[in-house]
C-alpha cells in the first residue's frame, strides 16, 4: 500500500463522510480507542528543537499537548497530525527523546510520541501528516458547508 492508500483507508474507517467538526472528529477518536482524549496546550512547548506536539498515553486517557502558536491553523494542525497517529494505531512505545521537562509528574513509561516536524522522514510520519491533511480539509469544508447555511438561512 502506498502512502496516500493507507491514508485514505484510514480515513473512510472513521466513516466521518467529507466534511465534518473537529468535535466530531475527536469524538470519533475517542469511540474508536475507547478512552477520553484531551488537548491541552503546553506554554512550554515550541522552543524546543521544533517540538510541536506530544501524544502521551495515560492509563486512563489519551493526551495532547501541543505547542502554543499565534496561529489558529498551526495548532490545529499540530494535534491533528497527533489524532492521525492515534488512528493510524501509531503508538511505537517510549520515545527516548522523549524530554522530562515536559511532565516531570507522569511516568516515563507512560509516553509514547513526539513529534519533531522537520523529521518527516520515516512512512509513519508521512501517512500521518497525509491522513492530518485530509482532515484539515475536511474541517474546511464543514466550516464552509456551515457559513453557507447561515448565509441562507441565518
Ligand atoms: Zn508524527
Amino acid at each position: 500500500m502506498n502512502n496516500e492508500v493507507s491514508a485514505s483507508a484510514a480515513f473512510d474507517g472513521l466513516s466521518l463522510g467529507e466534511a465534518f467538526t473537529f468535535d466530531q472528529l475527536i469524538g470519533a477518536v475517542e469511540q474508536r480507542r475507547q478512552r477520553r482524549l484531551r488537548i491541552v496546550e503546553l506554554a512550554d512547548l515550541g522552543d524546543h528543537d521544533g517540538l510541536c506536539a506530544v501524544w502521551l498515553m495515560t492509563p486512563s486517557e489519551d493526551l495532547v499537548l501541543h505547542a502554543h502558536s499565534e496561529s489558529a491553523l498551526h495548532r490545529q494542525q499540530f494535534v491533528l497530525h497527533e489524532l492521525a497517529h492515534m488512528i493510524l494505531g501509531h503508538d511505537f512505545g517510549d520515545d527516548p527523546d522523549a524530554p522530562d521537562f515536559l511532565l516531570p509528574d507522569i511516568p516515563p513509561n507512560t509516553r509514547r510520541r513526539l513529534l519533531r516536524r522537520q523529521d518527516l522522514d520515516t512512512v509513519e510520519e508521512v501517512i500521518a501528516e497525509t491522513l492530518a491533511d485530509r482532515f484539515a480539509a475536511a474541517i474546511r469544508g464543514s466550516a464552509m458547508h456551515h457559513s453557507r447555511y447561515l448565509e441562507i438561512f441565518g
